[in-house]
């Protein structure tokens, strides 16, 4: 009886705090198994992100079999990767996954569209301000911008890798600084549609693949310091980004589709937990692996698989935390860890000439990394 009792509570209600890959996934697979799932976004539906837009395809299957694959889409089909040294020298490997190439405005609209016509709540233009969990009613006490409080029996974190709400939440990872900003554009562009690549440069690197429309993405990971010693996108672009001579042909060559980029700034590689407080916390807000993994989409589609899991199977909250934080740490500690590792290798002129001459020379070592910041499909 007690068990029963217990479910029910469970299958009552699951309020997500952020509507991204992780959010959108996790309450269209929640809903599904019979919950009441309500999705608090902070933004309006359909919206650019940075973000490379390099789909794994560890997630073709998983999303065919749920109905979440964007059918009806002509998405790039990508086999291969190129790694370019800040001198321009390249080098080209096949991926023995690959993956696909899709915007993130298309594919989390589509995404929400689903969700909504599946039976998910949406409240989108809204913000978690604060969130507490109340233990003598086993209950979050949830407050909005809009200054509704609402109580519910699980939450779910998928607020991204820098919210203000890991402020309220005193995350120890938000007040330490990073030395990263991200910097995205969509271009038309001469380009192998069936090729991620990354090209290195002082500071950072730049990713280039083909998403929908015959569009590109082109989007970096570059450093703080630099944009403020050369005071604009542009300048830096053009004193650091163009030394790359295949960047600079890029940048010269492409017709850019907006007047401004997207630029979001503090991205944090720092180690997070997976529960804290009883939330339970997917995608990037439990751990950003590191944007040269091209990996960090498909972890947050596989942490919404594992939390929908947990919550199936674990009879009591401990046990659904408990769950869920084994699962995650057996699929995400070592890859992120790995990501972390070889990031040291990007963004030098030494290191990505180490890099480059390690895929020519001995490609199943560059295979061997990169199989371990990939998962297996799922
Ligand atoms: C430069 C860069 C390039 C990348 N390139 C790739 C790539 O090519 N391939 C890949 O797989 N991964 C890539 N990634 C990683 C990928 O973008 C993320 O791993 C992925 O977006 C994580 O999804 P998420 O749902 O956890 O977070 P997000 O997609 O960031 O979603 C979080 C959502 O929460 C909302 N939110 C935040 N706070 C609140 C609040 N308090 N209340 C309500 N809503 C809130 C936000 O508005 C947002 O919509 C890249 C990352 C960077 C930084």
């Amino acid at each position: 009886m007690l068990k029963s009792k217990a479910l029910e509570k469970r299958k009552q209600e699951v309020l997500i705090v952020g509507g991204g890959l992780a959010g959108l996934v996790s309450a269209l697979l929640l809903v599904q198994e019979g919950h009441v799932v309500t999705v608090v976004e902070k933004k309006i539906y359909p919206f650019h992100r940075v973000c490379g837009e390099y789909v794994s395809n560890e997630v073709l299957d998983f999303l065919k079999r749920n109905g979440m694959y964007p059918e009806g889409l002509e998405l790039p089909n990508i086999d291969t990767f190129e790694f370019s040294d800040t001198r321009g020298s390249s080098v080209r490997l096949p991926l023995d996954l690959g993956g696909f190439g899709i915007s993130r405005y298309v594919l989390d609209e589509w995404l929400y569209r689903l969700a909504c016509q599946r039976g998910v709540n949406f409240l989108t233009g809204t913000t978690v301000t604060g969130l507490q969990f109340v233990a003598k009613e086993e209950l979050f006490q949830v407050e909005l911008s809009d200054f509704q409080v609402l109580q519910v029996p699980y939450v779910l974190g998928a607020f991204g890798k820098r919210s203000k709400l890991d402020q309220v939440l005193e995350r120890p990872f938000f007040s330490k600084r990073s030395p990263y900003i991200g910097v995205k554009y969509h271009v038309q562009a001469e380009g192998s549609s069936n090729t991620v690549a990354l090209h290195n440069f002082q500071g950072g690197y730049c990713g280039f693949n083909a998403i929908e429309d015959g569009k590109f993405n082109l989007c970096y990971l570059g450093s703080r310091d630099q944009l403020r010693a050369y005071g604009s996108i542009p300048e830096m672009e053009q004193a650091v980004l163009w030394k790359n001579p295949l960047l600079k042909r890029i940048f010269q060559e492409s017709d850019f589709l907006w007047e401004k980029p997207e630029v979001i700034t503090e991205i944090n590689f720092e180690r997070k937990l997976p529960v804290e407080n009883h939330l339970l916390l997917l995608g990037d807000a439990a751990g950003l692996i590191t944007p040269l993994c091209g990996n960090g989409m498909a972890m947050a589609m596989h942490s919404a698989l594992l939390v929908t899991e947990a919550l199936r199977e674990g009879k009591t909250r401990q046990e659904v935390e408990q769950h869920y934080s084994k699962r995650w740490n057996a699929l995400f500690y070592q890859r992120l860890g790995v990501g972390r590792a070889i990031q040291g290798l990007f963004g030098s002129g030494r290191g990505s000439v180490i890099a480059r001459n390690l895929i020519a020379h001995v490609p199943f070592v560059a295979r061997t990394l990169l199989k371990n910041t990939h998962g297996k499909p799922f």
